[in-house]
């Protein structure tokens, strides 16, 4: 797509540093290096984000995710872990809009990155999350190929 960052940079019309790439994903390192290594994998096909992502874009995407951590991970022995973030829309911080996963190599506690996740389970009643259940599950069932 012309007017995307993302695919001038796949087809080598904008620098990056590489660090895989085969016939349906490229990675490279992140401009922004949040903490050391860190990676975002894109597919080769323009999609705007996972909502726009059929299952053979995901296949191939995902399923490339695991042996770009591990080498990430073997890259450097002070590599603890790894978070593994895709941002979707402005509302989640997208700012990108081409599909990326972002690959965050973790060192401590202390380094550069950090997510937190609220604990409002006391708020929820059984019915109301009876009714999220029900409003989710009948989606899925109804998209689900
Ligand atoms: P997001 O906020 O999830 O859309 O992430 C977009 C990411 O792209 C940010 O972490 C940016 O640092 C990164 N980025 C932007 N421009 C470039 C570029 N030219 N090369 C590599 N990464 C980039
Ligand atoms: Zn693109």
């Amino acid at each position: 797509m012309s007017n995307c960052l993302f695919c001038e940079i796949m087809k080598g019309n904008i620098p990056s540093r590489k660090v895989y790439e085969d016939d349906k994903v490229y990675a490279f390192l992140d401009i922004s290096q949040t903490t050391p290594g860190h990676t975002l994998v894109i597919p080769k096909v323009h999609v705007r984000n996972i909502f726009e992502m059929g299952s053979d874009v995901a296949a191939d995407l995902f399923s490339r995710v695991p042996m770009i951590a591990k080498a990430i991970k073997d890259s450097n022995e002070n590599i603890k872990g790894a978070n593994i973030v895709i941002n979707n829309e402005e509302i989640a911080y997208q700012t990108v809009f081409h599909s990326h996963i972002h690959i965050i190599p973790r060192y401590s506690d202390e380094d550069d990155f950090s997510m937190t996740f609220k604990d409002n389970s006391k708020e929820y009643s059984d019915e109301v999350l009876d009714e999220l259940q029900e409003q989710i599950a009948s989606k899925v069932e109804k998209g689900a190929k």
